[in-house]
C-alpha cells in the first residue's frame, strides 16, 4: 500500500479562505477580530512560530500584535500584562508562547487569562469542557489533527486509535477528542512496555513524541492512518517529524508529512479559536 498524504498546508490553505470571507464580514458588523501574542524572552524558535502565527491572522485580514517582553520579567509584571489584556475590549484572543523561562509558575500564569479569550484552550475551565464534550476553544493542535481527519472523512467512531506521547498541548488531548467521536483510545509513552504489540493494533496512529523518525513500518498496521506531530531540527538544519515517513508511507493509508502536515493546522486553528471568541461564543 502507498499511503495518500493528508496535506495540512493546503487544507489550511483552504480553511484560511473561508475564515478571510468571516473576517470581511465581522469587520462589516464592527466586530474586529484581535490575536495578541505574548512572547518573553529570545527563544529562536518561540520566536519564529509567533511570527508565523501575526503572518497568518494577517493573511486572513484579522489584526493582531507580538507583545516582546524581556526574559527577566517577574511574575507580577506578566501576570499585570495578562491582566491589562484581560480587560482591553480591543483584544479578543490570548496566547501566551511557551516555553516560558524557568522562574515563572507557567500554570499560575496560564489560569490568569481570562477563560473566554483562551484561544489555546490550556485554561482548565476549558479543558474541563472539553473534557465533559461541551462547546468550547479546542487546543490548537489536536483541533487541528481532527479537522484533517474529517476533511478525508476518515472514520473516527468505533476505529482503535493509538496516541503516542501524553502531553497536556498534544496527546493528552487528541486522545479525548477522538474518544468524544467515540474511538477506542490507547495512550503510550516513555513507561510503556512493548510498544510496537500496541501501534501494531492501531487504526489510527497519533505519534507526538520529540524524536526524529522513531516509528517506521514495524509500529504500523497495514491500512491504518498515521499522523505526524513530531517536529525535529536535523544537523544539517532540515526539520523531519517522529515518523520514517518513506517506511511508514508502505504500509499507512493516509500519512501526513513534515513539514506541511500537522504545524500549518495548528496555527489555522488558533484563527479560528480567535474568530469564535469575536464572536464571542465562548462563555
Ligand atoms: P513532550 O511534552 O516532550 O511529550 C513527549 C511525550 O512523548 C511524553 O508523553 C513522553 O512520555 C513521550 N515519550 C518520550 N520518549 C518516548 C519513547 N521512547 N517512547 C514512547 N513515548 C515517549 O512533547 P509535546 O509537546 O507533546 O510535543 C511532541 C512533539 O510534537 C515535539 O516534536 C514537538 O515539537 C511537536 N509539536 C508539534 C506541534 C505542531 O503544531 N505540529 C505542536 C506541538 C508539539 P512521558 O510522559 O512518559 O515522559
Amino acid at each position: 500500500m502507498t499511503a495518500e498524504i493528508l496535506n495540512g498546508k493546503e487544507l489550511s490553505m483552504e480553511l484560511k479562505q473561508s475564515m478571510k470571507e468571516e473576517v470581511a464580514l465581522l469587520h462589516k458588523q464592527n466586530i474586529k477580530p484581535h490575536l495578541s501574542v505574548v512572547l518573553v524572552g529570545n527563544n529562536p524558535a518561540s520566536r519564529s512560530y509567533v511570527n508565523g502565527k501575526k503572518r497568518a491572522s494577517e493573511e486572513i485580514g484579522m489584526s493582531s500584535e507580538i507583545i516582546e517582553l524581556p526574559e527577566s520579567i517577574s511574575q507580577n509584571e506578566l501576570l499585570d500584562v495578562i491582566s491589562q489584556l484581560n480587560n482591553d475590549n480591543r483584544v479578543h484572543g490570548i496566547l501566551v508562547q511557551l516555553p516560558l523561562p524557568k522562574h515563572i509558575d507557567v500554570q499560575q500564569i496560564i489560569e490568569a487569562i481570562n477563560p473566554k479569550k483562551d484561544v489555546d484552550g490550556f485554561h482548565p475551565i476549558n479543558i474541563g469542557r472539553m473534557m465533559t464534550g461541551q462547546d468550547t476553544f479546542l487546543p490548537c493542535t489536536p483541533f487541528g489533527i481532527i479537522q484533517m481527519l474529517h476533511s478525508r472523512n476518515i472514520p473516527i467512531a468505533g476505529q482503535h486509535a493509538v496516541i503516542i506521547g501524553r502531553s497536556n498541548i498534544v496527546g493528552k488531548p487528541v486522545g479525548q477528542l477522538l474518544l468524544n467521536e467515540n474511538a477506542t483510545v490507547t495512550y503510550c509513552h516513555s513507561k510503556t512496555k512493548d510498544m510496537k504489540s500496541i501501534t501494531k493494533l492501531a487504526d489510527i496512529l497519533i505519534v507526538a513524541v520529540g524524536r526524529a523518525n522513531m516509528i517506521d513500518k514495524d509500529y504500523i498496521k497495514d491500512g491504518a492512518v498515521v499522523i505526524d506531530v513530531g517536529i525535529n531540527r536535523l544537523d544539517d538544519g532540515s526539520l523531519t517529524g517522529d515518523v520514517d515517513f518513506d517506511s511508514a508511507s508502505e504500509k499507512a493509508s493516509y500519512i501526513t508529512p513534515v513539514p506541511k502536515g500537522v504545524g500549518p493546522m495548528t496555527i489555522t486553528m488558533l484563527l479560528q479559536n480567535t474568530i469564535k471568541a469575536a464572536k464571542g461564543m465562548v462563555k
